[in-house]
């Protein structure tokens, strides 16, 4: 097998498929972009290739990964006891940023689920990630392509930047297109919850579902919902309008430190794409502090409220 460590094929290339493969198949891990963030995969038939994700990423072992495939056909596959409303919801916004978390089969091992009887699935958005998923007989596991806290990839050189040679090669498939992580919603009982804010709305889906849903908190939070996380190495303030953030930029700059804004007008979209990137970014450039302007809530919103949330909650820790 060649060795490629580290490297950025363009995932375009049917080489680059068949590569991944190969080394999927031979345990070893891979970048896969998709349109939420690029992840860090593995064959979810192969435990040990699983149980290095834990590993290279340092997460605790009790923080389930999600599992991504390839067509709604395989729910069955992975998953049982669905209820009408998640096989309506999964049908409407797959392949989209939709984990839906659902009792799983007997085809889903311990090490994807910390020993848990559910399981979280989802079809990427992705030509890239969907191509790979093809050339499979198998499902993929994925958290985002990061160390454990930290801000996740959105694109295939934040992959590398970040975990070296720890991934075998890295699919390009250029910037993600919504940029934070998946809307997971908890589909094991009839009163559904939403875990975690991201590309679905609530709203959407409640029209689709004919459900209402609960936002979780609290204990009831998902596993590995922490309150810090998606962490930069720079501060992040938090402010309610870019005249706030103005004021506080003066201050802190009269202190003789490197600040900058984040704003985007509440364009929601760019605010998304662009969220870690610009994070990334602070620190490589060595800002002491970045200047949040929180967009409104509803929707992408409510999911780029979370994540500066907790990068804030993350100074204090
Ligand atoms: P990520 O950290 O982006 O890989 O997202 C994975 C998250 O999905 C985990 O941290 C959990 O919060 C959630 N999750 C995955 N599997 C399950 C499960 N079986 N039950 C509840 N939540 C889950
Ligand atoms: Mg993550």
């Amino acid at each position: 097998m060649q060795n490629h460590a580290g490297q950025i094929l363009d995932g375009n290339l049917s080489t680059s498929i068949e590569l991944a493969v190969d080394n999927l198949r031979n345990d070893l891990l891979i970048g896969l972009p998709t349109e939420t963030v690029y992840g860090l995969a593995a064959l979810a038939s192969h435990p040990k290739a699983i149980a290095k994700i834990f590993e290279v990423k340092a997460r605790p072992t009790n923080h389930p990964l999600i599992l991504h495939i390839a067509d709604y056909q395989q729910l069955e596959k992975w998953a049982k006891n669905i209820p009408q409303y998640a096989r309506n919801i999964c049908e409407h916004f797959w392949p989209g940023p939709l984990t839906v978390i659902l009792m799983r089969s007997k085809n889903v091992c311990d090490e994807i689920t910390g020993k848990r009887e559910t399981v979280a699935i989802r079809i990427p958005n992705h030509k890239v990630a969907l191509s790979l998923l093809n050339s499979l007989n198998d499902g993929l596991v994925a958290p985002s392509a990061n160390r454990f806290g930290k801000v996740s990839p959105t694109c295939a050189k934040h992959v590398v930047d970040d975990l070296g040679d720890d991934v075998s090669l890295v699919l390009d498939g250029g910037i993600c297109e919504i940029g934070v992580e998946s809307t997971i919603i908890d589909c094991t009982s009839n009163s559904p919850q939403i875990l975690r804010s991201g590309g679905i709305s609530k709203s959407d889906l409640e029209e689709i579902g004919k459900i209402e849903i609960a936002q979780s908190d609290g204990d009831s939070r998902a596993p590995g919902m922490l309150e810090k996380h998606y962490a930069p190495i720079c501060r992040v303030e938090l402010l309610d309008s870019l005249q706030q953030a103005m004021h506080r930029l003066n201050e802190i700059s009269a202190q003789g430190l490197a600040v900058e804004i984040l704003d985007f007008n509440d364009d929601l979209e760019m605010y998304a794409k662009q969220l870690y990137a610009r994070l990334r970014l602070a620190d490589d450039r060595q800002i002491h502090t970045v200047l949040a302007v929180m967009p409104s809530s509803g929707g992408l919103g409510d999911a780029i409220r979370d994540r500066l949330i907790k990068a804030c909650a993350a100074n204090y820790g």
